[in-house]
């Protein structure tokens, strides 16, 4: 650099400044063509007969004033020190490592602080966007009942997780119901697995004495909660009812009849049903009295029919009508649109 990077302006005293430190100011304050103090302070004590509380008097009501050259800007600026060891510290400091001035500080903080800004709106972007996912992929579950793909004790889970709704309760009720080790650890299994189906998230806290995540809680979707005790409810009653001792037959039961009636080739007599057939289900299906049933009947390919049943809840709740005709014209606009886009055997 070709340019003094510092140039000495003067002395600044203040207007309260005691008249006999003045001279002893300016010696200590005097540098070399150096930028190095002359004088010590023991020599400025002896030189005017002062004492400490002098020197400290110089340091309160005197100013080195000087200008350095600030390297982000490149232009000298105007600096005060109050004594040897601020000036030292800036100007040996302006050897090897960047001066900068006060206005290109505070510029400089700026930029960091807007950086920063940047990056927390950024976070918490990409946090909301995680979290719109996680509500997606939940919601996605629900529609597609992901509870169907659970075994029966992690359907069990599920529905404790329902009607607990906290974690500490979920946590009782299985230890109450089985105080081991094991069950707890199964418990804890079956939670991983309802987030994995998007039916839960689990909330997780880093534990420091066992070195891993552990469960601390868990939160679903309101939805999930109707949904899946509209789907169970009836299920549920009916198994209690029906055998109250066998938890393990938790698979769905379905409510609503879907078959293919069969053309009767074998036979030829006038008296033979046109369609006849054997059939077998996957599940149990529950016709249940006193509910309103939607049914609806299709030709398919070899003259054979399609009949399906459904509830008609399963569409919307609906009011008591007996005929699609009968029906307001909203309904059945509803009800047909429903019956042509159900997913049918072809
Ligand atoms: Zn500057």
């Amino acid at each position: 650099m070709d340019k003094d990077p510092i140039k000495i302006i003067g002395i600044d005293f203040d207007e309260d400044c005691p008249k006999e430190i003045i001279e002893p100011a300016k010696m200590y304050f005097d540098l070399n063509d150096s930028f190095e103090f002359k004088f010590t302070i023991d020599s400025v004590k002896s030189k005017f007969d002062i004492k400490d509380k002098d020197i400290a008097s110089i340091r309160k009501y005197s100013n080195l004033i000087y200008e350095i050259y600030c390297d982000r800007c490149e232009a000298l600026k105007k600096q005060f020190a109050s004594n040897k060891t601020e000036f030292n510290n800036i100007y040996r400091y302006s050897y090897y490592k960047p001066n900068i001035c006060k206005e290109c500080k505070e510029i400089e903080e700026e930029l960091k602080q807007k950086e920063l800004e940047k990056q927390q709106q950024k976070l918490r972007e990409e946090q909301e966007k995680k979290k719109q996912e996680i509500v997606q992929n939940l919601n996605k579950a629900i529609n597609e009942k992901a509870w169907r793909n659970l075994n029966p004790y992690q359907f069990e889970v599920l529905k404790n997780c329902l009607s607990f709704n906290s974690f500490n309760e979920l946590k009782q009720y299985y230890w109450n119901k089985n105080p081991t080790p094991q069950d707890f650890k199964k418990l804890f299994s079956a939670l991983k697995i309802l987030a994995s189906e998007n039916l839960i998230i689990i909330e997780t806290e880093f534990d420091r004495f066992r070195g891993y995540d552990i469960i601390t809680g868990f939160k679903y979707l309101e939805r999930l909660k109707a949904e899946f005790e509209y789907n169970y409810k009836k299920k549920d009653t009916s198994k209690v009812k029906s055998n109250p001792t066998q938890e393990n037959q938790d698979k769905e039961i379905v409510n609503a009849l879907k078959m293919r009636l069969t053309i009767n080739d074998c036979s030829n007599h006038p008296d033979s049903p046109l369609y006849a057939g054997t059939i077998r289900f996957k599940e149990k299906i529950v016709i249940e009295p006193n509910i309103d049933y939607t049914f609806a009947q299709w030709k398919r390919s070899n003259d054979d029919l399609y009949f399906t049943l459904v509830p008609k809840a399963e569409i919307e709740k609906l009011p008591v009508q007996k005929t699609l005709s009968q029906e307001p014209k909203i309904l059945q606009e509803h009800l047909t649109d429903f019956l042509n886009n159900m997913e049918i055997e072809k």
